[in-house]
């Protein structure tokens, strides 16, 4: 019987430095962010320019949050 050899995949719980919490697939098991998408105006519809997109690109690369 042979077993694929994959990185252990947990449901990593988020803590916000706003206080959210919420829960997503990673490879680890506890994210602190200092932004999530209730607390970050790219989510929350009031950012006024285009910089904050890149910058939420980056934090979703940076946790493996795609799409
Ligand atoms: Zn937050």
């Amino acid at each position: 019987m042979q077993e694929a050899i994959q990185p252990k995949y947990y449901q990593a719980k988020v803590i916000c430095n706003c206080g959210n919490e919420f829960v997503t697939g990673s490879t680890k098991k506890e994210i602190h962010v200092e932004i999530c998408s209730k607390c970050h105006p790219f989510y929350t519809g009031q950012q006024k320019s285009t910089s904050a997109r890149g910058r939420i690109e980056k934090f979703n690369r940076k946790y493996g949050i795609t799409g």
